[in-house]
């Protein structure tokens, strides 16, 4: 099998503003990734060689600085990205919407203020107890359209961007809008209301599959022909551990496991990491998987940290003792928590092998001229005359769509001059062009 034909893919935990963690995990990795690729060639200036660069579509009325930055995208280096709750907007900016590490870090933070910031007084768990779950899901959907709106170009939003998977050959779910693949990954009970989405109701994100590895290695297996041996690195990220407690799938204590959710989520998270290292043991392929999981351990300092903490940071004030210490916002504090964990010498070690496997991905990928128009743009082709063969409708480029119009289809062409001819070609392009 050909270097280019192996899968790479990530896999994100839940874990509610935690997630701001394994975020700040893989900008370190694309770091890495960034200097890997100069190294090895000084003329590569984005991960879009040797198709060029195209800048990112933001709307966002102030962005940082940070946000502009994004030469270097997650979705260049795997060929799929899955998440659990918050983890799953993750996989949605950054497989979907095909967004830089920091435009992704930009929009979660305001995410959090937006989100977090914002629960209901009168829910299960607020201060005034009623029925409702703690956040109202109009919120997230809002939060979740806004960055569709933001992140897309008019061409993107043209052929539907705000929608999930556009063609049947690709993708198992097909027109549903994006807040609603964001809602049903977010209905954690007591934390979001559950969502019905084509006659199902999702409403136990969190709860039984809160590090998705294992899922997305079977689904990624399954989509190619149930061959396993076609995952080559595997990369899983945490959003911090907690002391482990016992959990209980069902009755009435798995109730009561709702409430100690962050603990509950975070064992969960542990043994589904220690299966998928026995599950890589066994498969054929073994020596060819790489198989890596970061995660702050629970003395690194997330472990006391809510699903839904929300701080800000807080003022300098003047007392009888003097200043008082600001109190660190949230974010400040998982960012440096983060960075230590990120600093040690064995994390680093792991970080560079994983950043080098995936350099070496991307560099076999784009050897194939043809295939790498696809990957690096997201642009897909397919051919809109009528009665084409349907294993036929998707082709790998431009050029190549031109090519199979004029082979396979002339009759488009019947009766008409040169100019005729070049019009109609021009416009079957244009209609074969869906920038996702
Ligand atoms: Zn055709």
């Amino acid at each position: 099998m050909l270097v280019s034909d192996f899968l790479t893919y990530f896999a994100i935990d839940g874990g509610g503003i935690r997630g701001y963690s394994s975020l700040l995990i893989l900008k370190e990795i694309m770091k890495v990734i960034e200097d890997l690729e100069k190294q090895d060639d000084v003329a590569v200036d984005s991960s879009f060689h040797p198709e060029t660069y195209v800048a990112p579509h933001n709307k966002r009325k102030n962005p940082s600085p940070g946000g502009e930055s994004c030469r270097y995208l997650p979705c260049h280096y795997f060929d799929y990205v899955g998440g659990t709750s918050t983890g799953g907007l993750i996989a949605i900016m950054l497989g979907r919407l095909r967004m830089g590490i920091d435009q992704c870090l930009e929009e979660y933070e305001s995410f959090g203020g937006e989100i977090f910031g914002h629960p209901r007084w009168f829910s299960i768990r607020g201060p005034l107890p009623s029925f409702k779950e703690k956040y109202n899901g109009k919120r997230l959907q809002r939060a979740v359209e806004n960055v569709v709106e933001n992140r897309s170009s008019p061409e993107q939003k043209a052929v539907g961007a705000g929608y999930f998977g556009s063609a049947r050959e690709l993708c198992k779910t097909y027109n549903i809008p994006i807040w609603q693949v964001a809602r049903a990954t977010t209905a954690a009970p007591t934390y979001f209301d559950p969502v019905p989405i084509q006659n199902n109701t999702f409403g136990d994100g969190g709860l039984g599959s809160n590090n998705p590895v294992q899922e997305i290695f079977w689904e990624v297996a399954t989509m190619h022909g149930n061959n396993a041996s076609v995952i080559n690195l595997v990369v899983s990220i945490g959003t911090g551990q907690a002391d482990s407690v016992k959990l209980h799938p069902s009755g009435p204590k798995k109730v009561i496991s709702y409430f100690t959710a962050t603990k509950a989520l975070a064992t969960e998270s542990e043994q589904k990491h220690a299966a998928m290292g026995a599950l890589i043991e066994t498969t054929e392929s073994s020596d060819a998987v790489h198989y890596q999981r970061f995660n702050l351990s629970s003395e690194q300092g997330l472990k006391n940290m809510k699903l839904d903490e929300w701080k800000i940071e807080g003022k300098r004030r003047l007392t009888k003792h003097g200043f008082k210490r600001r109190e660190e916002s949230t974010l400040d504090k998982i960012k440096r928590l983060t960075q230590n964990y990120c600093a040690s010498d064995e994390v680093q070690e792991d970080i560079r092998k994983v950043a080098r496997k995936l350099v070496d991905h991307r560099r076999a990928r784009c050897s194939d001229q043809r295939k790498w128009e696809l990957w690096a743009t997201g642009i897909r082709y397919r051919c809109t005359v009528k009665r084409c063969d349907k294993a036929q409708k998707l082709r790998p480029s431009k050029a190549d769509l031109k090519y199979h119009i004029e082979k396979i289809h002339p009759n488009s062409f019947r009766g008409k001059t040169d100019i005729e001819k070049r019009c109609v070609l021009e416009e079957l392009i244009r209609k074969g062009t869906c920038p996702y």
